[in-house]
This record gives structure tokens, sequence and C-alpha cells, in this order.
């Protein structure tokens, strides 16, 4: 039986919700962009600096040692988290863009040649989007874009058109930042693997809220930030097929990734260091494993029907605001609602119900082309995490009639 989610016991792990903002308590509905903190991962950053505090992988003497441990600990719980085959597989970098970037440069380098294609889709990130356009200019290959529907999902069948033997890569995110659909990664995958292309999902907004498994999945790469999964910022992880990792060349060289320098030849370090060239963000590295600890005492079913309801209670209020156009209406959704008001503009939207507490995102959300295709200049963007509640979403639609008062 599934538990019924406590949801003001689980705020109070999370001090910031209780600050108030402009003389209100606030109201934070921008998750997508980045969640908060609960106490243990805080706790964690400041043990770390003021208990172990030192470089890792290279020295001798305790606290290193013990730096080194906590660090690698993490790695190990990502492993878990998301079930990745071995930890060799889990490379720490400084965030999604970050991993994109990686793979964009070493698999590029012998991976990709002239008139390769690259498929990406219409929903993508910026962060999905300009590392491959910069790969195909350098190697004048394609890059193709899988379009969507007026929901907003990606046509299955469109996508499949554009798969053929001169496919090399597709990279896909697995949920929208801007719309909040779902896409059907698994067959996605299957279908690109039909066709030998290898499949990068982008996880930066499913790893906080599905349950991630890599080898059900069975991408080829897979990449995420801490910082939205109730995590540190400047952390990230890319997960590759071993095998994959073990042929492709390292991204940036420097300390720690390597075996032996000498001026004539370097060799390069075993995976996972083979990708983390110089000292990393430790701290924020070693404070993951709070995130994820934190991440795993939650009752997950109860944690989608939580999100779940919030979703559908917000999509049905905020449908009876007058002139009020959700963009974004996928059968499969997660809690993300990008909306549109008929004759007011986004940014002032957003200013306004800022002085009433109330954070949420407004602009393009990183998908200029997105908007483009939408024909609209940006939207405002409503963002959930488990702990938001059906009282915010209420205080979202009295703040939104106010702020309409104002602006019309
Ligand atoms: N991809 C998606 C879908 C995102 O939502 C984001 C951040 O908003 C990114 C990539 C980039 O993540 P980061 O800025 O943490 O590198």
């Amino acid at each position: 039986m599934t538990k019924v989610f406590n949801v003001a016991k689980v705020r109070e792990d999370f001090p910031i919700l209780k600050r108030e903002v402009n003389g209100k308590t606030l109201v934070y509905l921008d998750n997508g962009a980045t969640a908060q903190k609960p106490q243990t991962v805080i706790d964690a950053l400041t043990k770390y600096y003021t208990h172990e505090n030192s470089n890792i992988h290279r020295g001798v003497h305790t606290l290193s040692q013990e730096a080194t441990s906590a660090y690698e600990l993490t790695r190990e719980k990502i492993q878990g988290f998301i079930n990745a085959p071995e930890k060799e597989s889990v490379i720490f970098t400084k965030g999604t863009t970050d991993g994109i970037n990686l793979l964009a440069f070493s698999l590029g380098r012998d991976f990709v040649q002239e008139g390769d294609e690259i498929i990406i889709s219409a929903m993508e990130h910026h962060s999905n989007i300009v590392p491959w356009q910069m790969l195909c200019e350098q190697k004048k290959a394609v890059l193709k874009v899988a379009p969507i529907n007026q929901r907003g999902e990606i046509i299955l069948e469109e996508y499949k058109k554009l798969l053929n033997p001169k496919t090399k890569l597709v990279s896909i995110v697995h949920i929208s930042n801007t719309l909040g659909t779902i896409n059907p990664i698994q067959e996605m995958i299957a279908m690109a693997h039909e066709v030998g292309a290898k499949f990068i999902v982008d996880a930066a907004q499913s790893a906080p809220h599905l349950k991630i498994d890599v080898q059900a999945l069975d991408c080829d790469f897979m990449v995420f930030s801490m910082h939205k999964v109730f995590g540190p910022t400047g952390v990230g992880f890319l997960y590759g097929k071993k095998e994959l990792l073990e042929v492709i060349p390292p991204y940036q060289g420097g300390g720690d990734m390597i075996k032996t320098v000498t001026f004539e030849k370097t060799t390069y370090n075993e995976l996972p260091h083979k990708f983390e060239a110089g000292t990393p963000n430790i701290a924020a590295g070693i404070a993951t494993s709070a995130a994820i600890d934190y991440m795993n005492q939650l009752d997950w079913n109860a944690v989608h029907l939580h999100e779940k309801e919030l979703l559908d209670y917000a999509t049905a209020q905020l449908k009876l605001i007058d002139g009020l156009r959700i963009i974004g209406e996928a059968k499969e959704k997660a809690s993300v609602i990008s909306f549109v008001i008929d004759g007011v503009h986004p940014y002032d939207v957003g200013v306004i119900i800022d002085k009433m507490g109330i954070a949420v995102r407004t602009g393009h959300h990183c998908t200029q082309p997105l908007m483009d295709w939408f024909k609209i200049p940006g939207t405002i963007r409503a963002s959930f995490a488990f702990y938001n509640t059906k009282e915010e979403v209420d205080l979202l639609v009295v703040a939104l009639k106010r702020a309409l008062q104002m602006l019309r």
C-alpha cells in the first residue's frame, strides 16, 4: 500500500522554504531552474570545509584519504541511483552542460565525420543544441531536428524517418524543461540502435522526478546536474557504457587524468579518471551523497502521486484564468507548466508576482527555437517539486489574477 505523502514534514527539511520574500512566505515554483537543498546537504558542505577539506586522489595524509573516500562513495551512490552496471561508468562533471560538451568533443573527434548526421529534437535546451551545432560546423556534419506536434510531443513517425545509416548520434531530452513533456525515450533509443546510432539522454529534468535506470533504458550516455536533484551546484554526472568510454579520447588534459607523462608522450588514466582532469568541486561532490541519501529515503510512489496531483490541480486551476493558454499539453507530462496570458508579457507578470513572494521563471527557458515554433516570445513557467503544495498553487492563482488586474 502506498504511504500518504507527508508534505508538511518534508518541507521541514528545506530551511529556505521558511524564509520571506518581499514580506510574504516564499512560494518557490522555479524548481526546473534549480531545486532547493535539504538541511543534510547544507550540513554536508559545511562539514567538509570544517573537518575534511583537502585535495583528493593524491595525498597520503589522513585528510586527503578521508576526502577521497567520501568523494568516491558519491560515485557509488550515483551508480546505484541510476543503476549503472559499474562505478567506472560514472564520471563527475560540472553539470549537464559540461557533460554534453564533453561528449560533443570526445565522441565528436573520431566518431563523427563529414556528411554524418546528428539528431536532436525541437524541444531541446540550448545546451543540447549549441555543442552539436559547433561539432557539425567543425566536421561538416548535418544536424537534424525531430519535429513536435501542437501538444508538445515528439512525432515518432517523423523521428523514425530521420534515422538512417548516416545517423551517428541522437541526443534527446528525457523531460522538457519548458513543456514538461516526458519523451518515450526507451522506444526512441531502441529505434536509434536499429540504425547503429548512439543515444545520449539529457536527464537534467528527469533525474529529480523519475526513477532512472540506464540499463533498462539501454542508453549509451546520460547526463544530469545535481543542483536540480536537491544537491549542490557545480557538480553533475555523465554515465556512459564502459566499452564506449574506454575508446573515446579524454575531454581535457591535466592532473589526475594521466597515468604517465613525459615531454614526448602521455598515457591516460583508467576509467573513470581519464575524463576527470584537475581538481573538481570536491565539497559539492561529497555533499551529493547527502542529496542521494535524501532521495533514497523518500517513498517514490507517494512522491509521484503527489506531483501528479499538483500537476492536475494546477493545470485545472490555471485554465480557469481568463485568456491563459498552457503551452505543452503532452499526454505524458511531469510537474512543469508553461503558460502565456493574452495581452500581458510573461516578464511583467513574473516581476509583479515576485512582489507577492512567488518565484516562477519567465522567458524562453533556454529553448529559443521551441519558442519560435510556438510563435511566442516566452512563457511563465511554474515547475513543482515534491515539497510544493496545493495551497501554493492557490497562492499562485490569486497572485496571477491580481497581476492581471494591474496589467490589463
Ligand atoms: N538540459 C535541460 C533539459 C535543462 O533543463 C537544463 C537546465 O535548465 C540543462 C540541460 C542545463 O543544465 P545545467 O545548466 O545545470 O548545465
